[in-house]
């Protein structure tokens, strides 16, 4: 753990962890898992579910596992499968084992088999619509279905012809026999296999014409795989009492108990996978790793370190209700870790060429600059300084618009920084109007040193057009433009249409041979990383991160 990163705040999760250690439950073993279904990239919502569950085994000296809820072919994949390892990876973490639900398919199938022969499920030859109809609702109790009390025997012989493939998609399914009559419609003869021919599962091929539900796959497989702790977003409160079910009426080697805590909502952003496989698949972004994403693959390609996500999940914290987290906590805890973390570098977003009259033509000067200046450690570089350069455009008007303005201005001076102080002496404009060179002369007395006789406050940053290199610079922003997207009406109305905006800029020639993902600080612009896709050293291409303080608080506050 780094010296940044806080301790693991407690929480009621870890308290009631701490209660069954004490009474010593499971034999003292502390065991998670960690369970997504592969139909989608993970997101920052699951960072708070993996922090979570891989950090409490790792604070206990316990277990997580990865655990694949794979049990709906049509929507998961390989590529989905692929990836999620690598996030979790990235994230830091490591799993005990890695486990597909489809792994157990054919203990699940005892499972169903055994509760058959108990007579506690039976086949319900009812179409999808007549089972909603019978369920009832919130308000009315269900109908018992006319299959209900079907002998064992047939029950078990339905339910290995299913199995055999005999019968097609929908025309018959298991169920539990619970209550019609529960007031938790959860436990009203809830479905445990559908039928599913034709479907190639990316695991387990074309070996099941017959697919387990959730709630069965989910309980079973905690129970095989010996967790203690089975932790879940809230919405699954209502599903506890058929967890409970399911290990009361089946022989489980182990007793799983399952905890609820609140999801995480991010503000300015969507993280359900419908919306943000729509972002993909209507080319609004550029991919699942696209940076403006919430995905863990597009806040890495963006340049956020794993550190900052686990440190914005402590701060967070766990509770037992769904809160919306401000998108500035994040943004917070991206600021700090790379303020320690990445070296500082000069790159000009916006190229302005500046000539330096009474510099020698053809000299080149190597000057030295801090790569850090709270940290000595991270070392200096050179940095050549020659006849031409570039400063922003920004960095220049030909008046001061007021006192307050330090950056250069006709007949004004400003330090280059880590370098000379210069004075503007004529702006060269072309046939249109626009400045395209600037005259400027130096003054050699001040590298290192005041100026005599007088103040030089502003400080810009510059690059030499001798040996800087061009690179592509993505400036990217939020990706919704309001707090809560789809607030009024259709989310797709929300997206900020300034969320990518890219320019061609100037970057030290050290930038061009850095590695993917690695992350800079532009001096006075922002955190910037090598895109993983797109960069090579020819073409370099950067990735803003996000800029060095918050702007989108004076928006909001002047919206209030
Ligand atoms: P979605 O509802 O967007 O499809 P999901 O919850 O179905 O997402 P899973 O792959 O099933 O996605 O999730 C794996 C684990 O991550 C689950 O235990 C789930 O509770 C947890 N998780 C998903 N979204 C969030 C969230 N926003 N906050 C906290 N945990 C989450
Ligand atoms: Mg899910």
């Amino acid at each position: 753990m780094s010296k940044r990163e806080l301790p693991a705040a407690s929480n009621f999760i870890r308290s009631i962890i701490d209660e069954d250690l004490s009474q010593g439950l499971n034999d003292g073993r502390v065991a998670t898992r960690f369970p997504p279904e592969p139909n989608g990239y993970l997101h920052i919502g699951h960072v708070k579910s993996i922090c979570l569950n891989f950090g409490i085994a790792d604070d206990y000296s316990g277990s997580c596992n990865l655990r694949f809820d794979d049990t709906n072919p049509d929507k998961e994949s390989p590529e989905f499968v692929a990836a999620i390892k690598e996030d979790v990876q990235w994230m830091g973490f490591e799993w005990k084992r890695l486990c597909f639900a489809s792994d157990y398919f054919e203990q699940l199938y005892g499972f169903a088999e055994e509760l058959i022969s108990k007579g506690k499920a039976y086949v319900c030859d009812l179409n999808a619509g007549e089972i909603r109809a019978y369920r009832g609702t919130l308000t009315e109790p269900g109908r018992d279905s006319p299959y209900r009390d079907r002998p064992v025997e047939e029950n078990l012989d339905l339910f290995r012809r299913m199995r055999a493939g005999e019968f097609e998609d929908g025309s018959r399914v298991l169920r539990a026999k619970i209550d019609m009559a529960s007031p938790n419609i959860n436990l009203r003869d809830p479905t445990l296999y559908r039928i599913r021919k034709g479907a190639t599962h990316h695991q387990t091929g074309e070996a099941w014409p017959i697919y387990p539900m959730y709630d069965f796959t989910h309980t079973l497989s905690d129970a095989l795989e010996g967790i203690t702790h089975s932790l879940c977003t809230l919405e699954f409160e209502d599903h506890r009492p058929l967890y409970d079910w399911f290990l009361e009426n089946i022989e489980v080697p182990t007793r799983p108990r399952q905890y609820e805590f609140g999801r995480l909502n991010l503000e300015y952003t969507v993280l359900s996978k419908r919306r943000l496989t729509e972002l993909v698949s209507q080319g609004i972004v550029d991919g699942w790793d696209d940076p403006r994403m919430p995905t863990i693959a597009g806040i890495r390609r963006r340049g956020f370190p794993a550190e900052a996500l686990r440190d914005f999940c402590t701060r967070i914290g766990v509770t037992k209700s769904d809160g919306m987290v401000e998108m500035a906590m994040l943004e917070n805890s991206v600021r700090e870790a790379l303020d320690a973390a990445a070296p500082r570098a000069m790159a000009v977003l916006n190229p302005l060429r500046v000539v330096i009259d009474n510099y020698p033509e053809g000299k080149r000067e190597e000057l030295v600059a801090a790569n850090h200046p709270k940290d000595a450690s991270m070392g200096e570089r050179n940095l050549t300084f020659t006849r031409e350069l570039y400063i922003d455009r920004n960095d220049f008007m030909e008046q001061a618009p007021n006192k307050k303005y330090k950056r250069l201005t006709l007949g004004g001076e400003v330090r280059l920084r880590n370098g000379y102080v210069i004075r503007c002496d004529e702006a060269v404009r072309s046939e249109a109007g626009e400045i395209t060179e600037l005259r400027c002369s130096y003054d050699p007395a001040t590298l290192g040193a005041n100026p005599e006789g007088r103040k030089v406050k502003g400080v810009i940053h510059w690059v030499s057009a001798e040996v800087g290199v061009a690179a592509e610079i993505r400036l990217y922003d939020r990706l919704f433009n309001v707090p809560i997207p789809g607030a009024d009406g259709d989310w797709t109305r929300d997206l900020n249409p300034e969320s990518l905006v890219t320019v061609q800029g100037i970057v030290e020639p050290f930038l061009a041979q850095a590695e993917p993902e690695t992350r800079f600080q532009f001096e006075r612009e922002g955190y910037f990383c090598v895109d993983s896709r797109d960069s090579t050293p020819e073409r370099p291409v950067f990735n803003r991160t996000i800029t060095l303080r918050d702007t989108w608080e004076k928006i909001s506050q002047r919206a209030d």
